[in-house]
Parts: structure tokens; C-alpha cells; sequence
């Protein structure tokens, strides 16, 4: 099994509801988002997939988040924008977009500082 990652990042504010501490106040963070792809079989080229390519899927997801208030999106007016439910919301979209490759999408990682992450991969 091949395995490739990639890094990326965004900026935004959240709050999150229902959580008695300084998160339930209106705040920001420099998340670090880790993108981790594999295969059984390389490409022709030698690859899982080109570094150039996930980083530009991942990009594009990461701009509709990047300098917003994430709780008024709609995806995050129900559910809380934790760390955790960026990860599963940034895994979900990467999957449809990875649906036609030849490579399975493996985890998302979401630093919310140095020293805090949170991850989402399906179990299957
Ligand atoms: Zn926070």
C-alpha cells in the first residue's frame, strides 16, 4: 500500500454551542489541514496521484472556508464546527471529488493548534 500526503491551511472563525469555556466565545484559528491519499498500484507515471492535483481539490475546498464565519455556512448551522466536524465535512467533500480516481481517500487531519488535532476516516 502507497500512501501520499499533502499539507494545506486555512483561517476562519467559529464559536462552538453548547460548550461551557473560551470556545463558546466568537474566536479564530490558522487551521493546518492534512490530506492523506493511498493506492495498491502506483500510476504510470509512478505515483498515487499527482501532489499538484490533490493540492489543487484540496485548495478549492478550503476556500469556502477560508476568512469566513464558519458557523453561519450552511453546512455548520446545525452541526457544530468543531475540529472533528471540519475534518468529516473536508473528508466528505474530498471523496466526491476523488470518486472517479483510482486512489482511496485515507484521512483527513485537522490541527487546530500545534498541539491539537482531529482526525476523520471512514471504518470500512
Ligand atoms: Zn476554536
Amino acid at each position: 500500500m502507497y500512501k501520499i500526503k499533502i499539507n494545506s491551511n486555512f483561517s476562519a472563525a467559529h464559536f462552538l454551542r453548547g460548550y461551557e469555556g473560551k470556545c463558546e466565545n466568537l474566536h479564530g484559528h490558522n487551521w493546518k489541514v492534512e490530506v492523506l491519499v493511498s493506492s495498491k498500484a502506483l500510476n504510470s507515471c509512478g505515483m498515487v496521484m499527482d501532489f499538484s492535483e490533490l493540492k489543487k481539490i484540496t485548495f478549492c475546498i478550503l476556500e469556502e472556508l477560508d476568512h469566513k464565519h464558519l458557523n453561519e455556512l450552511p453546512y455548520f448551522t446545525d452541526t457544530n464546527p468543531s475540529s472533528e466536524n471540519i475534518a468529516g465535512y473536508i473528508f466528505s467533500k474530498l471523496k466526491e471529488k476523488l470518486e472517479n480516481k483510482d486512489c482511496k481517500l485515507e484521512e483527513v487531519n485537522v490541527w487546530e493548534t500545534d498541539t491539537s488535532c482531529a482526525s476523520y476516516k471512514e471504518t470500512i
